[in-house]
């Protein structure tokens, strides 16, 4: 039976997993599928409990799941602990890079019902439908750091190796190949070796996809484009700080961070988990969108169990209760009715059925 380490994590995680959950379960019983669903802490939540981010429990039970579903960890109650005792290093970035989950894939597509939610014009962000994919265990966030104090100084090491760079972009290739065969590598190479470096592989490996065409982008123009004229971009491939930076810019085109799913890959396995973090401002409010998470769940089904039709059966109810008018705060306009975290989930699951 498939197996799924589930960890809810720290503030909104802890509202938007259940939802994800009561969606998959409606899903897979319709479809007389049986999973099991195993959680465990992580994050400030294990901190609290077992004086560690990143349990070995937790490590072990990812290990050996056939996907992990992921909430969100972090918050201001772990934030003066030494650097990587927190929740992002001790906890998150281990796990991926355990895992070997070297790329994260995020899905960007305007849903019709919240073209007015973006704070972009509608014309601009209409035909939005692109894939940022991300290199997630390499470059700076895992190079060498550290201080001096003669003179005070910090420093982050930013390093790519051959095989780190040329399978991402593999995967750049290969996802532009099952859409409009336009990908976009985003690398700031006029002034970093590592990116002339990366430039140099993306264009060995576009030899093996030719039907695939390959353009090169500056980081900061890349951010410029996308709330410029974001309907120019197919596929998107770039390093993990990029990523990181202009994964949340485009999530704004989306209308939300909140709408915004992910998945982070290695093969068939993965760990999917909304784009946005654990959002303490809202969090035991009953106020959180579900929504990525609820989507995130859906790309679970179809990347690691291929099963397209149960996802596409959920991807369909988030439409439709969008349509319905169901809008969670950071959704709805000021004259419209807010409807929160366990009724954004229930109308999900109405809408199945
Ligand atoms: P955040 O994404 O948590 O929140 C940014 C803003 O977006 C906040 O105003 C928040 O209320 C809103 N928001 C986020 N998700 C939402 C949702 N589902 N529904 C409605 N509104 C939502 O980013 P932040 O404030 O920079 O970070 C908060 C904590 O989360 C920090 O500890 C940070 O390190 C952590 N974090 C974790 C992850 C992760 O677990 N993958 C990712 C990013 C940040």
């Amino acid at each position: 039976m498939p197996r799924i380490a589930v960890l809810p994590g720290d503030g909104i995680g802890q509202e938007i997993i259940p939802e994800a959950l009561k969606v998959l379960k409606v899903v897979l019983s319709q479809s007389q599928k049986e999973f099991t669903f195993q959680e465990y802490a992580i994050g400030g939540t294990a901190i609290d409990k077992f004086g560690k981010a990143l349990p070995e429990d937790t490590l072990k039970a990812c290990q050996e799941a056939d996907a992990v579903l992921l909430g969100a960890i972090g918050g201001p109650k772990w934030d003066t602990l030494p650097a990587m005792e927190r929740p992002e290093l001790g906890a998150l970035l281990p796990l991926r890079k355990e895992l070997n989950l070297f790329a994260n894939i995020r899905p960007i597509k305007i849903i019709p019902a919240l073209l007015s939610a973006s704070t972009l014009k509608e014309e601009i962000v209409k035909n939005v439908d692109l894939v940022v994919l991300r290199e997630l265990t390499g470059g700076l966030y895992f190079g060498e750091k550290g201080r001096t104090t003669e003179p005070a100084a910090a420093y982050d090491v930013l390093v790519y190796t051959e095989e780190e760079v040329r399978r991402i972009v593999e995967l750049g290739f290969q996802t532009a190949q099952g859409r409009k065969k336009k990908l976009c590598s985003v690398d700031k190479a006029n002034v970093l070796e590592s990116s002339r470096f990366w430039r140099e592989i993306t264009e060995d490996v576009a030899k093996k996809y030719p039907d695939v065409e390959l353009t090169h982008m500056y980081v900061d123009n890349a951010a410029m484009q996308l709330v410029r004229y974001p309907e120019q971009f197919d596929v998107i491939v770039t390093e993990n700080m990029f990523g990181d930076i202009l994964t949340d810019l485009a999530s704004m085109l989306a209308g939300s961070i909140g709408m915004l799913s992910s998945a982070s890959m290695a093969g068939k396995k993965g760990m999917y988990e909304p784009a946005h973090g654990s959002a303490p401002d809202i969090a035991g409010q009953n106020k959180a969108n579900p929504l990525a998470t609820i989507l995130s769940a859906a790309m679970m089904l179809r990347y690691t169990f291929g099963l397209n039709e149960e996802a596409t059966r959920i991807e369909k109810a988030v439409i439709k209760v969008l349509d319905q008018g169901y809008r969670t705060a950071d959704l709805a306009k000021s004259t419209e009715k807010v409807t929160g975290t366990k009724e954004m989930g229930d109308a999900v699951v109405t809408a199945l059925s």
